[in-house]
């Protein structure tokens, strides 16, 4: 059976940060895998800037700042490995991988789980009607438009105004989309101010405060939703053919699910907790991967 002292598992802002910053502290025996074909973790489906102010100093576009984090980690002897996913993992520290087809044991030593997080869906709210086509999550719509420049919709409805919502409002507009709305049950968004100024107010997009989607409408493809005003339960019904949510985040820690609390293990970036900015999710990673770097290398 292979082994390794450090297997991190997610190649996000947090698995590259925390493997070079064990490499750094002296493990010399790092294997970094990541179920996707590149690394980078949610970063490069995000083209708007926004990242790594604290870390390089400056505001880097999503693949800019996964540019500077490989080019750190290339200064490293720690192992990259793709189209690795973590399947399980067990009490005796050997952890199944599945890559291309095959499947692989592998015996470490300490696990660093930096495996993100993933959006809550639609079935999260009590929503009636149909469930046709056109509705997706924000990070979908995300990763359709700007990785695989798919055409989703004309007329969109945005439900959360999370910053996820608020950057898809805008990515929809620059693309000549008509977003009708962004829906959001608190009486503020959800988002960071520069958010709401950057992507909401620069465009005059509507956010509609205190209001949420009770219906959706259509056989096939989605046609319309129902609104309902929340203070006044007035409800009205907005025509789109498509609806986006941008519910929140939820930590992803399943591969490792009944094993918190093991002293072998470690959890870091979105898997941890969600974490709004980047840097704080790189900066948690690196000090995890100083820590365990400097105990895995005497
Ligand atoms: C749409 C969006 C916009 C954002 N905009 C900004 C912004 O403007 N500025 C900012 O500072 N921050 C922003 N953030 C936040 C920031 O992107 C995240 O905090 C950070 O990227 C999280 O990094 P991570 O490494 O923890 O997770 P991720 O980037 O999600 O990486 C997790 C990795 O783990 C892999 N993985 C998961 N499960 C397994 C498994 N079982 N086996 C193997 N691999 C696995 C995944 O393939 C993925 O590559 C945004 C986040 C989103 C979602």
């Amino acid at each position: 059976m292979r082994g390794c002292k450090l297997l991190i598992v997610g190649a996000g802002a947090a698995g590259i940060s925390a493997a070079a910053a064990a490499w750094d502290a002296g493990c010399r025996d790092i294997l970094l895998v990541d179920r996707g074909i590149r690394p980078g973790g949610i970063l490069p489906q995000c083209l708007h800037e926004g990242f790594g102010m604290a870390d390089f100093g400056r505001e880097l576009t999503g693949p800019e700042y996964t540019a500077l984090l490989l080019t750190r980690l290339g200064r490293t002897g720690a192992a990259l490995q793709p189209e690795t996913e973590l399947l399980s993992v067990s009490k005796d520290r050997i952890a199944v991988l599945s890559r291309r087809g095959s499947l692989e044991q592998l015996h470490f030593e300490h696990m660093i789980l930096a495996t993100g997080c993933r959006e809550k869906s639609i079935g999260a709210l009590c929503i009636a009607g149909t469930r046709p086509a056109g509705i997706f999550t924000a990070g979908q719509a995300q990763e359709r438009i700007n990785l695989r420049n798919q055409d989703l919709g004309d007329e969109i409805v945005i439900l959360g105004s999370g910053d996820l919502g608020l950057i898809m409002a805008r990515r929809f507009t620059l693309e000549g989309k008509h977003v009708i709305a962004v829906l959001e049950q608190e009486a503020q968004a959800g988002g960071m101010a520069r958010n709401v100024r950057r992507c909401i107010k620069a465009y005059s997009i509507p956010l509609r405060c205190r209001t949420t989607v009770r219906e959706i409408h259509g056989e096939g493809r989605v046609c319309g939703v129902t609104v309902e005003h929340l203070d006044s339960g007035a409800r009205e019904t907005i025509s789109c053919d498509t609806l986006v949510t941008a519910l929140g985040l939820i930590p992803d820690r399943e591969a490792a699910r009944g094993l918190e609390g093991s002293e072998w293990l470690s959890l870091a970036g979105n898997c941890s907790r969600v974490h709004d900015i980047v840097d704080s999710a790189a900066a948690e990673a690196t000090r995890i991967g100083t820590l365990i770097g400097r105990q895995l290398s005497v």
